[in-house]
C-alpha cells in the first residue's frame, strides 16, 4: 500500500498549471479556496454515514455529526432558513430530490425550457425529471425576459404540482414574488433552482426567493464558492401539501419527505468529506469579505457585458443583473462552437450556447456563455475585464491569423501570472 501514483499525481499538476495560466470564462465554475478545496482530500471519505445526524444506521458517526450538524447551522444562518439538507451529492440530485418529495410518476411539472436557458433537471426528456413526470416549458418574451403572462397561461392550463423558478443561462433577475402568487392560485409548490446565483443572493445583491418559494435547491460550487456538490433549503418547514400522513393520521412535515427522498430516496451513504468543505465554504460566504466579492462579481459581469456590446456584440436580454451574459454572435458571422474552439486555443475558457431562437443546432449554437464569478476570485476588477474583452472581439476578427492567436495566448499566459491560483502548491 505504499505505491505512490506518480501518473494521477502528474495528472492533477497537469490540470492546476491549465487553471493557473488561463481565463475561465465558464459561468458555472469558480475557483474554491486552497481550504475548501483541500479539506475535501480528508479521511472523512471512509466514513459511512446513511442517516442523519443523530439518526445513522452505522456507529462511530458522533464526529461527523459534528460535522454535518455544523454544515446545516451555517447554512440555516446563510439563508435565514429553518431548515436544510446538506448531502445531496449534486445541484441536480437536489432537484430529483425535491421532485421524487413531491411529485409521482406522471405528474405534471412547469419549468424553463432547457432552449431558453433552462437545466436538464427541470424536465428535459433526456434527464429523469422528462422522462418520469408530464413537463411544461416557459420560455422568454421577444426582450429575452421570463414571460410571466406565459408562465401563468400555462400554470392555469396544466395546473403543474410543481413549478420551478430558476436557471443555467439566464442573466437577469428572478420575480419570484409574481412566481408564488402564480403557484398559489394553482395550489402548486414553488421552487427555486438557485444554482448559479446562490452566492450573489445570500450575499443580498440579488432578490431573496427565500420568502417566497416553498423549497430551495442549489449547487454549492458555482457563485457560491464551495465543493463540488447540492444543497436543499426551507426558509419555513410546512406540513406537506400533498396529503402524506404518518401511520397516526397526522400530516407529515415537508422536511422529513425531503430528508427522507434524499436519503434513502436516491443515494445512499452522504459524503462527509465534501459536507465538510461546504461548511467551510459556507462559513467563507458568512463573512462579509464575501459581499466585497459578490458585489466585484456583478460589477464586472456588468462591465464585460457593457464593453463586448460597444464591441458590436448583442447580449440576449441586452445585458445582465447577475454573474453571467449570452453573447449572440450572429453579427460576427461565428457560430457558438467556433469561437469555443478558438478562444480555447488561446486559453480563454468558455462554453458555446443556445440563445433563444437559435436558428443554429444544439450542438453548434450562436453563442456563447460569459460568467465573472471564477475570474472575480482570481482577482480581476473592470481593467482586467477591459483586457478580456479586448482579447476576445480580436481573437474573434483575426480568427484564421494562427499565429496573432498564439501571440495572444503568450500575452494571457504571461498576464495570469499576477493572479496567483493556490500559491501553497509548487508546480
Ligand atoms: C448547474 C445547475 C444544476 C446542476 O448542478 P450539478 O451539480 O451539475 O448537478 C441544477 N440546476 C441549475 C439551474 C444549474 O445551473
Amino acid at each position: 500500500m505504499n505505491i505512490i501514483d506518480q501518473q494521477v499525481k502528474a495528472l492533477i499538476h497537469k490540470e492546476l498549471d491549465r487553471q493557473r495560466r488561463g481565463i475561465e470564462l465558464i459561468a458555472s465554475e469558480n475557483f474554491a479556496s486552497y481550504q475548501v478545496v483541500t479539506s475535501m482530500g480528508s479521511w472523512l471519505t471512509n466514513k459511512y454515514a446513511e442517516g442523519y445526524p443523530g439518526k445513522r444506521y452505522y456507529g462511530g458517526c458522533e464526529v461527523v455529526d459534528e460535522i454535518e450538524s455544523l454544515a446545516i447551522e451555517r447554512l440555516c444562518k446563510l439563508f435565514g432558513a429553518d431548515f436544510a439538507n446538506v448531502q445531496p451529492h449534486s445541484g441536480a440530485q437536489a432537484n430529483m430530490a425535491v421532485q421524487l418529495s413531491i411529485l409521482k410518476p406522471g405528474d405534471t411539472l412547469l419549468g424553463l425550457d432547457l432552449a431558453h436557458g433552462g437545466h436538464l433537471s427541470h424536465g428535459s426528456p433526456v434527464n429523469m425529471s422528462g422522462k418520469y413526470y408530464t413537463v411544461v416549458s416557459y420560455g422568454l418574451d421577444s426582450e429575452g425576459r421570463v414571460d410571466l403572462n406565459q408562465v401563468r397561461e400555462l400554470a392555469l392550463k396544466h395546473k403543474p404540482k410543481l413549478i420551478i423558478c430558476g436557471a443555467s443561462a439566464y442573466s437577469r433577475d428572478w420575480d419570484y414574488q409574481t412566481f408564488r402568487s402564480i403557484a398559489d392560485e394553482i395550489d402548486a409548490t414553488l421552487l427555486a433552482d438557485i444554482a448559479h446565483p446562490a452566492g450573489l443572493i445570500v450575499s443580498k445583491q440579488l432578490n431573496n426567493p427565500i420568502p417566497h418559494c416553498h423549497i430551495i435547491t442549489s449547487t454549492t460550487h458555482k457563485t457560491l464558492r464551495g465543493p463540488r456538490g447540492g444543497i436543499i433549503v426551507m426558509g419555513k418547514d410546512f406540513p406537506n401539501r400533498i396529503g402524506k400522513k404518518d401511520k397516526k393520521g397526522n400530516t407529515i412535515p415537508m422536511s422529513n419527505l425531503l430528508n427522507s427522498a434524499v436519503f434513502p430516496g436516491i443515494q445512499g451513504g452522504p459524503l462527509e468529506h465534501i459536507i465538510a468543505s461546504k461548511a467551510i465554504a459556507f462559513g467563507e460566504a458568512l463573512d462579509p469579505s464575501f459581499t466585497i466579492y459578490s458585489k466585484q462579481v456583478i460589477q464586472n459581469a456588468a462591465f464585460l457585458s457593457q464593453s463586448l456590446v460597444t464591441q458590436g456584440l448583442r447580449i440576449v436580454s441586452g445585458g445582465t443583473d447577475n454573474h453571467l451574459m449570452l453573447v449572440d454572435l450572429q453579427s460576427k458571422n461565428i457560430t457558438g462552437k467556433e469561437a469555443e474552439n478558438l478562444l480555447i486555443k488561446a486559453d480563454i475558457t468558455t462554453n458555446k450556447n443556445m440563445i433563444p431562437n437559435d436558428p443554429q443546432p444544439a450542438n453548434t449554437t450562436s453563442g456563447i456563455r460569459l460568467g465573472t464569478a471564477a475570474m472575480t476570485s482570481r482577482g480581476f476588477k473592470e481593467t482586467d475585464f477591459a483586457k478580456v474583452s479586448e482579447w476576445i472581439t480580436r481573437l474573434i476578427e483575426r480568427r484564421n491569423d494562427e499565429s496573432f492567436i498564439h501571440s495572444v495566448k503568450l500575452e494571457i499566459n504571461e498576464y495570469m501570472r499576477k493572479f496567483p491560483l493556490y500559491p501553497e502548491v509548487e508546480s
